[in-house]
Parts: structure tokens; C-alpha cells; sequence
């Protein structure tokens, strides 16, 4: 037997409804917000994310599946997807083909992290991007649908946090401010954050090794060295957040990993989940379709794991759940069952069948467990009859329906 590659995982049945289920809620709440779904390839040049993502980020660092290809040329498997939407937007010239710019894409991504629970090498990931927007009532609006995605799918112990990391104007100062009030205190700092407060200070704030928390604790907040342009949009963003009823927390501590962070940064924790608790993440990236070769256009997303929201999701959810369920009794009555069957599905209406020839009982036992809404007994006598007895499963009442008449009955 060949196993798996550590970090990576099979959806079987079972799991897959659950997916599939949180795929078209998400979808549906994707449509009605005016986004539109891209595919973008899992395959990149590398130099896409070291520009992107950023050259002193973990993720770039440490974690990407890069190589050098047959061709000779350095490519990678995506570790997110940001980096490629702003790229399929610059190359395509989407702002002309499309009124507003709202894109959203599901897939894998490949991080070469340290595999646990929640946590994957090969992981999949909604991705939520919005370009050419600058407004606050936008960050309000996509922060919005992020946690009605969350509510959408049945997650009810979620929590928003919310931030603002600044712009390139201000973040310098706010750099300067942590590593002064960091001061003597750096040397007890871990090796990574350390290395941190050499590269980018903020990161400090990602920090997760226990004796460095009451020193992050102590550090100052962002939002305390905004410049007034950033303020206004923080102050304006919250204020909408308001507007929309929406019950958040603002922390300091949310500075996310990546690079091109400019201004808002929001996180959707479950509480449900342990360590591995952001189910989403995102924020404001300005300057970042700039740097990528494209027009100076501001950029505004999100992107949530796919394995924690469908672990989060309530049991029960998206498991499919037949209407009718064929019970075939005698030989002649069998293959009008299955002609039965075909009828049901041609009309719309989800129909198992049983193939065994068992008796009555192990059949209805089957349909029981199927949970099928309704059971249709065909039977010899039924076949003599031009009828069907039909069973509703939640009433247990039991009728005779024309066979002429049961697909519409059952479909109507
Ligand atoms: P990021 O792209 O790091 O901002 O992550 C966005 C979201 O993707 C997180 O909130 C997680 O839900 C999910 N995620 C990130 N890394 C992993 C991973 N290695 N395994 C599973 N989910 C992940």
C-alpha cells in the first residue's frame, strides 16, 4: 500500500456532502453580493508570490512547493491565492470586461507546514477579492459577507475581530514605536521573533510561543499611530460595521502574515476549532496590484479554509437526504420498480432503489436508515392493480396511489 503524502487528505462520501453542501451555500451568498467565479491554475512562476506574498514571509520562506521545472523555469504550487487573482485581473484587463471587479475562486493550496489538526499541507481555500474600491463602506460590505458565509453555513460560536495595520505612510512609524517600546525586552524574545523585529516588527504580533506573550501583550497598537487619511477609514469602516449590526471586536493583535496588508485586516475565528481557530482571514492590500505590474488600483479580500468551515459546520449538514426511496417486492413487480425509479428521477425527484430482491422488511429497514422522506411499496398485487402504496416516513401513514398519478404526486 501507498499511503498518502503526509498533510494531505482524501474527501470520501460522507465527508464530500459536506462540502459540497458549504460549496453551494457559498456560492449562493457569492451571487447575491455580485461576485464572480474565477479559476485561476494551482501552478505558478514562483517569483509571483515572492513579490506578492512577500520575500520575508513565512509562507515564502518556508513553506512553498517550488522547483524548477522540466523547462528550467521556477515555479511553485500556489501556498494562496491572492497573488494569482491579482495577476489573472492585470493580464486580462478585468476592469474593462466587467462593471465592478468582485471575484471569488475555491481550490487547493500547498504550504509545507507542520501538519495538525486544521492544519494541511494540501488545504482549500475560498477566495474572496474585490479590486478598483476604495470606500470603506466596501471593507464593511466584504467583512459583512464574510460572516454571513459563516452564519450561512450554520457556524453560530464564530467571532469577528477586526484591525487596521496602517498604509506605508504611517506603518513606518508604528515599526519604529514597537521596536523602541520593545527595547531591552527584544533579547528575550524567541530566535523567530527576533529575526522578526530585524525584517518586519509587526509580525511580533503573530508570535505564538508562550513566553513572549506578555511582552507582545505590552507592545503598543497600530491603530493608536494611524495617519489621518487611515484613521478616517478605520473610524468609518467600524462605523458601518455598526450600521450593519454586526458585533465585533477591534485587536491590536491582528496584523495577519503576509505582506501587502495596507489599512483594514478582519479575522472569523471559530471557537469550536482548538489551536487552529481563524476560519477566515483577510484585509485591505492597496498597493498590491501596483507591485505586481498592473494599474494603481486598490484591492480589498478575504480567503477562509474550506476543512475548518466544514468542520465547524453542525451535524448533520448537507447530508443528502432522498425523497423517495423504491421498495420492489416479486420478481415481476422488480423491473417496473426500477422503470418507477426512472420516472421519479426524470421528474426531479432524488429516488433510491434497492437491487437485493430482499424481503419487505430488510428493504424498509434500508429505507429507514437512507432517511428517505417517503417509501413507494411495488409489489406484484400493487403491479395488478396500477398502484403504488406509498409510505410517508415522518407520519407513518400509508396510501394507495395510482401509478399513473404517484411521479406528479411525488414531484408536485
Ligand atoms: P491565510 O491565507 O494564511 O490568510 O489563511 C486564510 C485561511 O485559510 C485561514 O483562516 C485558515 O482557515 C485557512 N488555512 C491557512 N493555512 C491552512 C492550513 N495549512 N491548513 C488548513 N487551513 C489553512
Amino acid at each position: 500500500m501507498i499511503p498518502a503524502i503526509r498533510g494531505t487528505h482524501d474527501i470520501l462520501p460522507g465527508e464530500i456532502e459536506r462540502w459540497q453542501h458549504a460549496e453551494q451555500v457559498i456560492r449562493d451568498v457569492c451571487a447575491r453580493y455580485g461576485y464572480r467565479e474565477i479559476r485561476t491554475p494551482v501552478i505558478e512562476r514562483e517569483e509571483l508570490f515572492a513579490k506578492g506574498t512577500g520575500e520575508t514571509t513565512d509562507i515564502v520562506q518556508k513553506e512553498m512547493y517550488a522547483f524548477k521545472d522540466k523547462g528550467g523555469e521556477r515555479v511553485t504550487l500556489r501556498p494562496e491565492a491572492t497573488p494569482s487573482m491579482v495577476r489573472a485581473y492585470v493580464e486580462h484587463a478585468l476592469e474593462q470586461a466587467l462593471p465592478t471587479v468582485k471575484l471569488f475562486g475555491f481550490g487547493p493550496m500547498f504550504r509545507y507546514e507542520r501538519p495538525q489538526k486544521g492544519r494541511y499541507r494540501q488545504f482549500h481555500q475560498l477566495d474572496v477579492e474585490v479590486f478598483g474600491v476604495s470606500d470603506a463602506t466596501l471593507d464593511a460590505e466584504v467583512i459583512e459577507m464574510a460572516a454571513a458565509l459563516v452564519h450561512g453555513l450554520g457556524i453560530e460560536e464564530a467571532e469577528l475581530v477586526v484591525n487596521s495595520v496602517g498604509c506605508r505612510e504611517c506603518r513606518p512609524g508604528f515599526s519604529r514605536a514597537l521596536l523602541e517600546a520593545l527595547g531591552e525586552r527584544r533579547a528575550d524574545l524567541c530566535a523567530d521573533c527576533r529575526r522578526r523585529s530585524e525584517t518586519n516588527p509587526l509580525r511580533i504580533f503573530d508570535c505564538k510561543v508562550p513566553a513572549c506573550q506578555p511582552i507582545v501583550d505590552a507592545l503598543p497598537h497600530s491603530t493608536d499611530y494611524l495617519c489621518e487619511a487611515c484613521a478616517a477609514h478605520f473610524a468609518a469602516t467600524t462605523a458601518q460595521l455598526t450600521a450593519l449590526e454586526l458585533d465585533y471586536r477591534v485587536s491590536h493583535r491582528l496584523v495577519r502574515g503576509l505582506d501587502y496588508y495596507a489599512r483594514t485586516t478582519f479575522e472569523v475565528l471559530g471557537s469550536a476549532l482548538g489551536a487552529q481557530n481563524a476560519l477566515l482571514g483577510g484585509g485591505r492590500y492597496d498597493g498590491l496590484v501596483r507591485q505586481l505590474g498592473g494599474p494603481d488600483r486598490a484591492g480589498i479580500g478575504f480567503a477562509a479554509g474550506m476543512e475548518r468551515l466544514v468542520l465547524a459546520m453542525p451535524e448533520g449538514a448537507g447530508a443528502p437526504v432522498p425523497d423517495a426511496f423504491v421498495v420492489a417486492l416479486g420478481e415481476t413487480a422488480r423491473p417496473a420498480a426500477h422503470v418507477l425509479a426512472r420516472d421519479l428521477r426524470h421528474a426531479g425527484v432524488t429516488t433510491l432503489v434497492d437491487y437485493d430482491a430482499r424481503s419487505l422488511r430488510a428493504q424498509m429497514k434500508r429505507a429507514d436508515r437512507s432517511g428517505a422522506r417517503r417509501v413507494l411499496i411495488l409489489g406484484d398485487d400493487e403491479l395488478a392493480r396500477g398502484e403504488v402504496t406509498v409510505k410517508d416516513m415522518e407520519s407513518g401513514e400509508q396510501a394507495a396511489v395510482a401509478r399513473a398519478e404517484v411521479v406528479q404526486r411525488m414531484s408536485g
